[in-house]
């Protein structure tokens, strides 16, 4: 249905009470006019009746004069003048010959004339062809004895047209005056439907601001003056639910991003999932580890989202089954195979509904690998303790045997015995090391202190020199006196005392060992140092470089025992060197030679 503007509802009403008021007051007025103008004539003409009635009495006895002086009187005073005769028969007429004129005894006039009073009566005259006002008034004679009779009745008649004609005068001035009326009525009300309608649209305004969520703007104080007192009291209440709106949105909001803050700083990857199989939410860390762009997903299908089958499969099984599901699943990617713990389980809405699914991932890949590397290490080190124990075992129980009695058998056997017992000791020596140097990194860090490199390198050199001197291997250092570095002395001695220990072991007769420390610039620019042990010994196969600062790792097994490694030495090194925040690389060539290089902070004094 179409909307009409309030003018149109207020204007027609208006019209019609205005045009019924001016016809009501036309039609009175009408009447009124008409009663005062048919009273008025009507006495007048029974005034001019009154004045020709002693004359026409006198001449009732002699027609010819009697219609002579009806004609004459007739003409002079514009009024019909008409003498009738107790019969009814026309005796005078001052317009028409009374011989042609029909009997006029029922003429109502006539009828109260003769019955002794002044009639009167307005009517439409056959013989003139117009309305007419006719006043009859008795002639009477007074007989003896006090007894008049009627003996005549003489009337006077006028047209009326001149009230018609003053009646449609006054009825055109109505008229008018009503059309003035009705442009100043439509004037009134235009001006009265804009004094209620501007209020209206200046609230309109401001309610579309509300729609917006812009509650800044008061409907009260954007009303104009003419605002009436129910639109003044609407505006109030419009501007309380405003307030209250804005007091409920800023709430919601608040949440929302409360929740968000809690959503997004999770550690623990979180999707939640509706019925449809399509993405709610999914924070930064399930972003991350699922390799999505977080801002794209909501809305879409899970499918589309994490291409991961087994994900699929267990969330449309808590979707069909509202039955919780925690399980361990590979999820590959570019960096790689990662192995998620996955936990879902539905989702509930306020009704007691389900409404989709939560997934809680965690990614256990390093977890896994360290219980891993874990569980190797004590293979590994019950494997390593289990030699030496094995070999003393053998030879302790061939000595009570009876070898014990063969002196020349059991000397030899007891110095292995020796052996493998140092052996042991050395193992134990280095676990218990590495595990100090854990711990103590762990627990808060080393204690670190700017000193002379020289004086380190120096007396690694010196706890090497006898071994060095056994091998026939020289020794040689190349370091700036200068040169200060970052370091807790008694450790980096030690990784500089392992990697020499490793460049002697691995070395011919007759090489040389360097030791020589440089300060240079890292990628930042920042000044460091670098140590470097150096040998031209047997060199490493590529192949073994990537794992050689594993605990118990060996290039070459044999060698290695031979040599008295335990297989922890460089893993103790690379402990050391992160401990100082260093970083240890290794080049070498088979049949050519070793470089270990450990950088670490520093500068050249
Ligand atoms: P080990 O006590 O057996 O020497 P390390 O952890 O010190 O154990 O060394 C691991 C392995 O790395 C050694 O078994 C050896 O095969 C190899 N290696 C270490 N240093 C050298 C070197 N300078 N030249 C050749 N091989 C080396």
């Amino acid at each position: 249905m179409r909307q009409r503007k309030l003018l149109w509802h207020i204007f027609p009403a208006f019209l019609t009470a205005i045009l019924l008021c001016i016809a009501a007051v036309t039609w009175y007025a009408t009447a009124s006019i008409q009663d005062f103008f048919v009273h008025h004539v009507g006495a007048d003409l029974t005034a001019r009746a009154g004045l020709v009635r002693a004359r026409v009495e006198r001449l009732l006895a002699d027609p010819p004069e009697l219609r002579a002086f009806c004609l004459q009187v007739g003409r002079e005073s514009l009024t019909r003048i008409t003498v009738i005769s107790p019969d009814g028969t026309v005796l005078a007429d001052s317009s028409e010959t009374p011989e042609t004129m029909e009997n006029h005894l029922q003429r109502p006039e006539i009828v109260t004339a003769f019955a002794g009073d002044t009639g009167q009566s307005l009517r439409f005259s056959k013989t003139l062809n117009e309305f007419m006002l006719y006043t009859a008034i008795p002639i009477r004679r007074a007989h003896p004895g006090g007894v008049a009779t009627v003996e005549a009745v003489l009337r006077l008649a006028v047209p009326v047209t001149a009230i018609d004609r003053a009646l449609a005068g006054i009825q055109v001035r109505i008229g008018i005056g009503s059309i003035v009326v009705v442009a100043i009525a439509g004037l009134l009300v235009l001006l009265l439907s804009r004094r209620i309608s501007r209020p209206l649209e200046a609230m309109q305004h401001n309610a579309e601001d509300f729609a917006r969520g812009d509650f800044s703007r008061k409907m009260q104080t954007s009303l104009p003056d003419s605002a009436s007192l129910e639109v003044v009291s609407l505006a109030a209440s419009m501007d309380r639910m405003a307030e209250m709106l804005d007091d409920r949105i800023t709430t919601i909001e608040t949440h929302r991003q409360q929740l968000d803050t809690v959503f997004s700083s999770m550690i623990e990857a979180v999707i939640a999932i509706d019925n449809d199989e399509r993405v709610i939410g999914i924070n930064a860390a399930a972003a991350r580890l699922l390799a999505v762009d977080a801002g794209e997903a909501p809305g879409r299908l899970l499918q589309a989202v994490v291409r991961n089958i087994d994900l699929q499969v267990r969330i449309g099984r808590v979707l069909a089954s509202g039955e919780p599901v925690e399980e361990e699943m590979i999820f590959r990617d570019r960096e790689g195979d990662k192995l998620l713990h996955v936990r879902i389980v539905s989702l509930h809405d306020g009704r007691a509904k389900e409404g989709g699914a939560l997934a809680v991932i965690n990614d256990v890949t390093k977890l896994r690998r360290l219980e891993t590397v874990r569980r190797d290490f004590v293979a590994n080190v019950s494997h390593e303790l289990r030699t030496p124990i094995t070999s003393i075992r053998g030879y302790v129980e061939t000595l009570l045997d009876g070898a014990l009695d063969n002196r020349e058998v059991a000397i030899p056997f007891l110095e292995t015995v020796l052996r493998q017992s140092e052996r042991l000791n050395a193992i134990i020596d280095d676990l218990l090391a590495l595990s100090r140097i854990e711990q103590e990194s762990r627990a808060g860090g080393i204690d670190l202190r700017e000193g002379p490199l020289v004086a380190v390198l120096e007396a690694a050199v010196q706890t090497c020199r006898i071994e060095a001197e056994k091998a026939g291997v020289g020794l040689a250092v190349d370091c700036p006196a200068g040169i200060l570095a970052t370091m807790n002395d008694t450790l980096l001695e030690q990784a500089i005392v392992n990697l020499v220990v490793n460049a002697i072991r691995y070395s011919r007769r007759d090489d040389v060992v360097t030791i020589s420390a440089a300060v240079r610039a890292d990628a930042e620019g920042k000044p460091q140092v670098a140590i470097a042990v150096r040998d031209t010994g047997c060199g490493i196969a590529p192949q073994h470089l990537p794992r050689l600062f594993e605990r118990f790792y060996r290039s070459d097994q044999a060698r290695s025992r031979t040599e008295g490694g335990t297989g922890l030495g460089l893993a103790i090194v690379k402990h050391i060197v992160q401990a100082h925040d260093g970083t240890i690389d290794v080049r070498s060539q088979e049949g050519i030679g070793s470089e270990f290089i450990i950088t670490l902070k520093g500068r050249m004094a």
